[in-house]
Parts: C-alpha cells; structure tokens; sequence
C-alpha cells in the first residue's frame, strides 16, 4: 500500500458506529484508574497486561473484558474513559461516534446506573464542545444474563431516556439468541429507542440469529452480520431493507483469525450498506485508521470504495436528516 493511499484514509472525514466504551480501556488508564481507587491489579506493569491479552475466541476475550472494568468505580472514571476515547477518534478524524455502553457490567458490580451515564454523558458535551467530535449513546444488553435483567435495566435507563438514541445486545451468543429478549426489545421500540444486536462473526448459528433479527425483532441495524453472506435469501432481505452492518476487521482477526475483509469487499460490491469499525480498540489493537487500512491493504480497495464505506456510515447512523447531510457534503467535499 502506499503513502497516498494511507494519507487518504487517515484524512477521511469518518463516522464510527460501533465502539464499546469500555473496550477502549487502555493498559495505561487501568493503571491510572486502579491507582486512584485502591485497587491492586494482577499485573506489574502494562506490558504484562497486554501479554495477558491472550484470547482466540469470544468467551477468552469476554472474561479479559469484564475483569478490566473492575477499575471503573466513580462518574469521574467514566468520563476519563469516555474523553481519552473521545481524543483517539478525533485525532483520527472522526467526526461522529455511536458508543456503546453496558450498564449490567457496572450495576453487577455495584456501581449505580446514574454514575455511568453521568460520567459518560459529560464527556459527551466536553467533547463536542472542546473537540468538536458529535457523539450519540446506544445501551447494550449483556445476553448472557436474563432478559429479566435486561428489563430491569431498560427500567433503569427510562429516566436518561433522551441521553440514549438506541439499544443493543452483546456479550456471549452461545444459548443466547436474539428472541431471548423479544419481549425487552418490543418495550425498548415503544419508548422510542432504536434497535440493533450483534451477530458477530461464525458463532455458532449465526445465520439463525441473523434471521432473527429480522423476522422477530425487526432491527434498525446488525453489528457485525457478516455471515448474512452465507445465505442469499439474508443478505438479499438486508439489501431490500437498506439495513446496516457495522462490521470490525481487526476484532474478526482475534475472533476467528480472519479479518473477513474479502466479505466486506463482496458487500459492498452487492450494495449492502457494509462500514468498518473499531468495536474494542484496547483489546483489539487498532481504532477507526487501522481497520481501514488493513480491509483496504487485503483487498487492494479504491479510494471510492473507502468513501463508500464512510458514506454508507454517515447514511445508516442514526443522526437527523440535516445533520446526516452536512457530514455526507463533508464527506463529498473530501472525495472531489
Ligand atoms: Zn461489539
């Protein structure tokens, strides 16, 4: 690849769309974070920390995951999560993020909804107004907990309701489907929300809960979703549909050793309305640049193809019209 080409890509006016904040943790403030409440780590430093990083499949990653939260205490804790996420992304230019939070982790432990979102919520407008980087928050449910929990939390959440765009569902997939939590989705729609779930790669029906997505949930959007290229009928429905899926190259390559960027290429090519994404930069090294490059390095891609992708982000994101539109003239602007 060459220098221009990644020129190009650093300089893209981008949207990311699927970012888990808590992903974004990085060794250095878990270490910060750990000193200013207390708390010992398991690790002498942050080398040892990133050699603990050993996962190859989902279930390895999520118990990496969930222990690093632990230093995540006060709002002030959030907020820096939040901001020191908030500064990579702008710095690689992006202009937009839909974050993912997970409240269940935290309220698991102790820690109170409000002390989440408030922390989160401040970095939000400091954000917008120091950095300029527009954001909007979009709740996850853990599905390996109940869908009992799942309301609860969604109850929870009712008083932040026009702090949050929409709602989603990660974590383990294994005898976790979809309409596990039909019912919690039905009531998340009624209160105004929008709706995606992840579908992450080669899990072990993805296929099914892909479907499910569609026919009993009625999603907005899929994260991830790239086995919907298995089945014709799928992936000719999310094209009629125009539905969105927000797929993470560097987070498929520690998942099931494959960047899966020749399907990203295939799904742009059947017009799917495919993007790149970072999905849990600390864990999955690279943010929003280095999953570009890598899909484009693989797939030899075109600057046109990269626009599209960007586009194709700014087109399924959930801002307003209006705003959709100055990003999208931005977004023009670059590519003439
Ligand atoms: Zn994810």
């Amino acid at each position: 690849m060459n220098n221009k080409m990644i020129s190009f890509i650093e300089k893209m006016p981008k949207a990311e769309l699927h970012l888990h904040i808590e992903g974004s943790l990085e060794p250095e403030l878990k270490f910060r974070l750990a000193e200013r409440n207390n708390l010992k780590l398991p690790y002498k430093n942050e080398e040892e920390m990133r050699a603990a990083y050993k996962f190859d499949d989902l279930p390895s990653f999520l118990a990496v995951y969930y222990e690093g939260m632990s230093v995540l205490i006060t709002e002030e804790d959030f907020y820096d999560l939040t901001m020191a996420y908030l500064k990579k992304a702008k710095s690689q230019n992006v202009l937009y993020s839909e974050i993912f939070f997970d409240p269940q982790a935290h309220t698991s432990r102790g820690i109170s909804f409000g002390t989440v979102i408030r922390g989160i919520r401040q970095a939000q407008i400091d954000g917008e107004k120091e950095l300029g980087i527009k954001t909007q928050l979009i709740m996850c449910f853990l599905r390996d907990m109940s869908s009992d929990s799942a309301m609860e939390t969604l109850m929870q959440a009712l008083p932040y309701k026009e702090l949050i765009i929409g709602v989603g569902l990660d974590s383990n997939e294994l005898e976790n489907p979809p309409v596990k939590f039909k019912s919690v989705f039905e009531r998340a729609v009624k209160e105004g929300f929008k709706i995606t779930m992840h579908c992450d790669v080669d899990q072990k029906n993805s296929i099914d809960h892909i479907r499910q997505c569609l026919d009993d949930i009625h999603v907005d959007r899929i994260d991830h979703g790239v086995n919907s290229l298995d089945d014709e009928s799928l992936y000719k429905e999310i094209v009629k549909r125009g539905l969105g899926l927000t797929v993470c190259p560097i987070s498929n390559n520690y998942v099931v050793a494959d960047y899966k960027a020749k399907e990203i290429r295939i799904k742009l090519e059947k017009g799917m309305r495919v993007t790149v994404n970072s999905d849990d930069p600390a864990y999955f090294p690279g943010y929003m640049n280095e999953n570009l490059i890598v899909v484009q390095k693989i797939e030899s891609l075109s600057e046109e193809q990269m626009i599209e992708l960007q586009r194709n982000a700014f087109n399924i994101s959930w801002l307003n019209e209006d705003e959709k539109e100055k990003y999208l003239k931005l977004l023009n602007l670059y590519n003439s």
